[in-house]
């Protein structure tokens, strides 16, 4: 089929390589990803790099190489670090709390030589692809757990909005959307921060404690309606946007999407995993076959771009 439905690189090609490594993000872009997504969090040292979450111990070997900085919950913070000391771990796939590997079907957890990056290096090699290759390929970050980079004494949006503006993202029209989950911060970015770029609000599940925001309230017709004041999407949970019918178990459509487009807002539900298939699929094709035909979302959070870029792409 063709489509213009977007592809967007979750976290890169991360269902291949090491999440937010610059190698998974250059595989990504190599198979056809329209948009890499990079999550943002702050250093000791005010730098923003590309990581997950906050806490460094499970993707990297922080908690061998600098074991005097765990805090009293058991975690390592990437804010209790510099940068230059930060460069000097090495990335593995992602781990459990108990040390398994969270995909054990993918990048085997332990090896290879991976370093973690800055925001700016990853825009740096991005443009330099796009001059090489042609392509306008986009940019998705996104500002983690603002209220405690708050907390901690930093403002992670502002220091974002500063990077971008100096690579060039500065209009709406710029190939760039800015993704939050806490709505407080997505609503500030707009106003007080007078951000023009594309806005995506984020919309979690409520049991995960993502952010203080009201997210059932977000996913009614009212909510939607509130959220497309001031952003240009959401990025919903794909579990959210559908059913399985009591009678067959046939995935049936929640009127959410539908909803959303019906106020203006773009819908680009995360995350599409081959090796993870939610409840009522049989294989990736049909679980993207539903969404892109049945739902017609405009963008897909993929862990694998390439299978998403054929499928889309024909
Ligand atoms: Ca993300």
């Amino acid at each position: 089929m063709k489509s213009n439905t977007l592809v967007i690189a979750h976290r890169g090609a991360s269902g291949y390589l090491p999440e937010h490594t610059l190698p998974a993000k250059a595989l990504a872009y190599g198979q056809g990803a329209d948009y890499l997504e990079q999550d943002l969090v702050a250093t000791r040292d005010d730098r923003v790099i590309v990581s997950h979450d906050i806490h460094l111990d499970r993707v990297t070997d922080v908690a061998v190489r600098f074991p005097g900085r765990v805090r009293e919950d058991g975690r390592f913070y990437a804010r209790d670090l510099d940068l230059e000391e930060i460069r000097t771990l090495n990335v593995t796939e992602r781990v459990d709390a108990k040390g398994n590997a969270v995909f054990p079907g993918r990048f085997p957890a332990g090896s290879g030589q991976f370093r973690v990056h800055t925001f700016e290096e990853e825009l740096s090699m991005i443009q330099g692809l796009n001059t090489a290759s042609g392509r306008q390929v986009g940019i998705y970050p996104e500002i983690k757990a603002p209220a405690w980079h708050h907390q901690e004494g930093v403002d992670l949006s502002a220091l974002t909005l500063g990077i971008l503006e100096t690579f060039g993202y500065r209009a709406r029209g710029d190939n760039v959307f800015l993704q939050c989950f806490d709505r407080d911060e997505t609503f500030r970015i707009r106003s007080d921060l007078q951000s023009d770029l594309k806005l995506i609000q984020l919309i979690a599940d409520p049991s995960w404690n993502e952010s203080g925001s009201d997210y059932a309230a977000m996913l009614t017709r009212d909510g939607l309606g509130d959220l497309a004041g001031f952003v240009d999407g959401i990025g919903p949970w794909l579990n959210q946007l559908y059913e399985l019918q009591a009678v067959d178990g046939c995935p049936v459509s929640t009127g959410i999407a539908a909803h959303a487009q019906a106020a203006g807002l773009a819908v680009h539900p995360y995350t599409f995993r081959a090796d993870a298939l939610p409840p009522g699929f049989g294989d990736f094709d049909a679980l993207m076959r539903f969404f892109v035909e049945e739902l017609r979302v405009d963008g897909l959070f993929t862990d694998f771009p390439d299978k998403t870029a054929a499928f889309l792409r024909g």
